[in-house]
């Protein structure tokens, strides 16, 4: 079974989309967004996935077998599939024989993680893409739950691996060059992306991310979502 999260109408939360941040923005992709998380961001777009005291679970959270989850993803006849959240690390066991199965039918893989848990060997086989996340202070969590070095390790020696910084303020920019240095990241595979969920909070933030990603030799990702269709779910 897995816990997957619902639609305001109360559909799972498995839709076609276009991948609205990272290496591959921009890309028509099937998204699975599975719920609860081991983190909880102040910023966080997605807290109906994890945030019970002010989401009630069973409006917001649908447990399906994975061969239902399975044919609502094939239905879609698009075979590049983001595993977001919450975090869906969380639920990497039960990930396991749903992956194997659509990579059989060759399907491309992204998964969206915050870098708190290692992936099983079964997924670093079969995902092609990790999309990780480590958070910031900005993020509001404490340092020793947010920042891991064995699993930042870990991702580091995935060449699939991103390191995605979601920044607030110039200053996290500092933040994410020092961990940069003291975990070995490779520059070329750092993302920076503004944080914002309204169009002006993007443009706003996008000027002087752009320019540091110049600055340090960053890559830099929009939130191609927000700029297309708002702070909406399901989109
Ligand atoms: S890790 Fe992701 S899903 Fe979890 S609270 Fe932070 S932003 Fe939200």
């Amino acid at each position: 079974m897995l816990r997957v999260s619902r639609q305001p109408g109360g559909l799972p939360e498995i839709f076609h989309s276009l991948q609205g941040e990272g290496p591959t923005i921009g890309t028509a992709t099937v998204f699975l967004r599975l719920a609860t998380c081991n983190l909880a961001c102040t910023w966080c777009d997605t807290k109906y996935t994890w945030d019970w005291d002010h989401y009630r679970y069973d409006d917001e959270v649908i447990s399906l077998e994975t061969a239902s989850v399975r044919d609502s993803i094939l239905a879609f006849g698009c075979p590049h599939l983001v595993i977001t959240g919450g975090e869906p690390l969380l639920q990497q066991t039960h990930l396991t024989g749903l992956v194997a199965d659509l990579k059989a039918r060759g399907f491309y893989f992204e998964v969206e993680t915050n870098g708190t848990l290692v992936p099983v060997p079964e997924l670093a086989r079969d995902i092609d893409q990790w999309n990780v996340s480590p958070k910031l202070e900005n993020s509001g969590n404490p340092l020793d739950r947010r920042v891991l070095p064995q699993v930042l390790e870990s991702f580091r020696q995935l060449p699939g691996a991103y390191f995605k910084f979601v920044v607030v303020e110039p200053r996290d920019v500092e933040e994410v060059c020092a961990m940069r240095d003291k975990y070995k990241l490779p520059t070329e595979r750092i993302v920076l992306l503004p944080e914002g969920t309204t169009v002006d909070q993007v443009q706003r933030r996008s000027q002087w991310v752009s320019e540091a990603c110049v600055k340090e030799g960053f890559r830099f990702s929009t939130r191609l979502h927000i700029l297309l269709w708002g702070d909406q779910r399901g989109r």
